[in-house]
């Protein structure tokens, strides 16, 4: 069971609610319209991983929707608060901390705001290790839509993910794990739920690359950790764009996000590409080291 706390001026450590219950309005806009933004979290032994990063991303993306948002001094008791509750419940040294927050309900002009703590999923740990078979899926838009079209909040994380959820479930549906989005001048985004990230060894010369934030990506928390990181292990950096034929020729590619880590891909759309345990391992460690 999901730990609740609100934000909530009544309770400046956040307000513990029920989830086995209904807590929000039918009339909220988060419910109605997907209006709204969210940020998804790892938790180890109660302390959120990247928080910074994470209200830095998230204001960015209330301030796109313009959204009131809540600072960090309110966010923070109540994020503390869901993880001792959590850990009174469940005992568990790791938790996904979501931080979630919509316009609130219709005509009440105040936006509804709380976070929630839950199990990691087994399938994270998993996919970790076993790997991702992935299908190339188109996103519909060109890769130059973002800059000319700030409406369509491309590279905000909104509340609005029923497009990602459907990416995944035709990818299962298709006997594949997880999504590469394209887009439709053919370069690759990102998956529904994570950054892609690859690895070019050449002549001695290890260069990580992802896609470039022009493009309407999100900006990865943890893709800007590791690149961080492998910076300065001497790693060089690439910024996109990128196509299909990057990822069939490169010595590694990852899915990369906050709960799952770096997740290899094994294979695209059906055919076979290049997995590193030594890369993956060394990649591993490295974002261990920053986060
Ligand atoms: N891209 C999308 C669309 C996502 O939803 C996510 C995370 O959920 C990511 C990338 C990876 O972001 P992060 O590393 O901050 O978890």
């Amino acid at each position: 069971m999901s730990v609740l706390v609100f934000l909530d001026p009544a309770f400046p450590d956040g307000r513990v609610a029920d989830a086995s219950v209904p807590q929000l309005l039918a009339t909220d806009l988060g419910a109605t319209r997907g209006d709204g933004v969210f940020e998804s979290m790892l938790a180890v032994d109660g302390h959120p991983r990247k928080l910074e990063s994470h209200l830095d991303r998230m204001a960015g993306s209330a301030a796109a929707l313009d959204l009131d948002f809540p600072p960090a001094e309110h966010w923070e008791p109540a994020i503390s608060t869901a993880l001792a509750e959590f850990a009174r419940v469940h005992g568990d040294p790791q938790a996904v901390v979501k931080l979630l927050l919509t316009r609130g309900p219709e005509g009440a002009q105040h936006p509804t705001a709380w976070v929630q703590a839950s199990p990691v999923p087994a399938s994270a740990a998993e996919q970790r290790k076993t790997g991702l078979d992935v299908l190339l899926l188109e996103r519909g838009y060109d890769s130059t839509l973002a800059e000319r079209a700030p409406w369509l909040l491309l590279g905000s994380k909104t509340l609005s993910y029923a497009v990602n959820m459907a990416a995944i479930r035709y990818a299962h549906e298709h006997g594949a794990d997880d999504v590469i989005f394209t887009s439709a001048d053919g370069k690759i985004l990102e998956g529904p739920t994570s950054t892609v990230v690859l690895a070019v060894i050449e002549d001695g010369v290890k260069t990580l690359l992802t896609p470039e934030l022009e493009s309407g990506i999100l900006p990865g928390t943890t893709q800007g950790a590791l690149f961080r990181a492998a910076e300065e292990a001497g790693w060089q950096l690439g910024y996109g764009p990128l196509e299909p034929t990057h990822l069939h020729q490169a010595d590694g590619v990852w899915l990369v996000s906050s709960i799952r880590l770096l997740a290899p891909v094994k294979s695209i759309n059906g055919e076979a590409i290049a997995v590193s345990a030594e890369l993956s391992a060394e990649l591993n460690a490295l974002v261990e080291t920053v986060l």
